[in-house]
């Protein structure tokens, strides 16, 4: 048993458990294998949030049985979301999968491949944290989530919030800085509610200043994705006061109507969430706002969608995740809403925020026309680097001597919804 392939559907935070997953891998002697049919060790990190994102899981793990009969020795495991606390319909859906593991439930497959190599990964398996991780990374800091919005199906994979002692934290943040980390991303469900689980309750806003002053090697500190009702005065003031916290925040807002935001059971209305950006902008005023939206919640009237489109006209945000509403299992609204709204119209809402937002975006984007932006570079595409302004704008950069992790002064020569073209302008 010599090599392993991790393969990840869904968000930032399932591939942040992938990299984890590897790191503890890699502990035990495994090398990457690129292609997963050569692999020893096949990890399938699942996701459930939308049917979309299901079907794919259910797909791959379909492809695969036949590559697992035929070579019964090698293992195959499912991982993430899909993985409830009860197994028993997953096991006789899958019985050629060796191992189903909840989100970040790391151990049985390091016990199961530790026994195989003859490695016991009591004191061989160190902290999960990536080996070689990518100049940006991601960090989880608080597991689970305590909202129960109607429409999700989180907390009841990922469970309730389990947030990450601080220090831990800081001592992650220190070892991925050694291994070359320039930017690390706090991730969580809900990451406004770290540290409200302690015993002297904490602040997002006390762990970012903590890692700002202890890791001074680390150039940029993000965070996602916030709940509107968490996001405190203190966590807003910390990211305008400290400068290596980006201005940058990620706060869904999934409807702008107040009886689909009370079917929804996210607890504030239109005005509140509004009133929530004002202070945000006043506090931060060249910040980068980031939402995530659902269309075609059950009930939800045409009127009611319009009053989402007026929102994102409102408040103009950089980035809009929007999605159809899709029924899932045993969530509230699977059980007592009725999913009415037909296919065709949740696609024609989907289609009428993407011309909204891109219209919107195309005159934020232009008034960075000729600006001198810093961008951290943490890419090389078809040729070009490539990186991200602290507003999280994806930069393009013609210039010679660069290196991946540089942080450059670019002047922005060109704009459009999705990224922009620059030169490095040289001191
Ligand atoms: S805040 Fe709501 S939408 Fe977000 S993970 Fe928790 S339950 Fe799901």
């Amino acid at each position: 048993m010599t090599s392993y392939h991790i393969w990840t559907v869904g968000c930032q935070m399932n591939k942040a458990d992938s990299e984890r997953m590897g790191a503890g891998l890699e502990q035990l002697g495994l090398k990457w294998s690129q292609d997963p049919k050569n692999a020893d060790v096949i990890v399938l990190n699942s996701c459930v949030v939308r049917q979309q994102a299901e079907d794919r899981v259910v797909g791959m793990l379909t492809s695969l049985k036949p590559w697992k009969q035929r070579f019964p020795e090698k293992t195959l495991a499912l991982m993430g979301c899909m993985v409830g606390p009860k197994k028993d319909d997953l096991l006789k859906r899958y019985p050629y999968v060796d191992l189903f593991m909840q989100p970040q439930q790391f151990e049985p497959l390091i016990e199961l491949v530790g026994d195989k190599v003859g490695v016991d990964p009591d004191g061989c398996v160190g902290p999960l944290v990536p080996g070689s991780p990518s100049v940006t990374t991601h960090v989880p800091i608080i597991h689970g989530c305590d909202k129960f919005c109607t429409f999700c199906i989180i907390p009841y994979r990922r469970g309730r919030e389990i947030s990450r002692p601080t220090n831990e934290l800081v001592e992650e943040c220190k070892m991925l800085v050694a291994r070359g980390v320039k930017e690390v991303t706090l991730l969580g469900q809900n990451v406004d509610s770290y540290g409200h689980d302690f015993e002297t309750p904490s602040d997002l806003g006390d762990l970012l200043e903590a890692i700002h002053d202890r890791v001074p090697e680390l150039f940029r500190i993000r965070f996602l994705t916030s709940h509107p009702n968490d996001m405190s005065d203190k966590i807003i003031n910390t990211v305008a006061n400290l400068p290596r916290v980006m201005e940058n925040i990620n706060l869904p807002f999934q409807a702008g109507n107040d009886e689909v935001l009370t079917n929804m059971k996210r607890g504030y209305t239109n005005l509140q969430y509004r009133e929530l950006i004002e202070r945000v902008k006043k506090a931060i005023p060249n910040v980068a706002l980031v939402t995530d939206l659902i269309v075609g919640f059950p009930g939800e009237t045409e009127a009611q969608f319009e009053d989402s489109v007026q929102l994102i006209r409102d408040l103009r945000f950089d980035k809009v995740h929007v999605a159809m509403y899709s029924t899932r299992p045993n969530t509230f609204a699977q059980r007592k809403l009725v999913d009415d709204v037909p296919k065709e119209e949740k696609h024609r809402r989907l289609k009428v925020i993407e011309a909204t937002q891109e219209s919107i975006l195309s005159e934020i984007n232009a008034s960075y026309l000729g600006s001198v932006e810093e961008i951290l570079v943490d890419g090389h595409n078809k040729g070009r680097w490539q990186g991200r302004t602290r507003t999280d704008k994806l930069v393009f950069v013609d210039g010679e001597n660069i290196e991946l992790g540089d942080i450059l002064n670019v002047r922005i020569t060109k704009t459009s919804p999705w990224s922009f073209t620059g030169s490095q302008v040289r001191s």
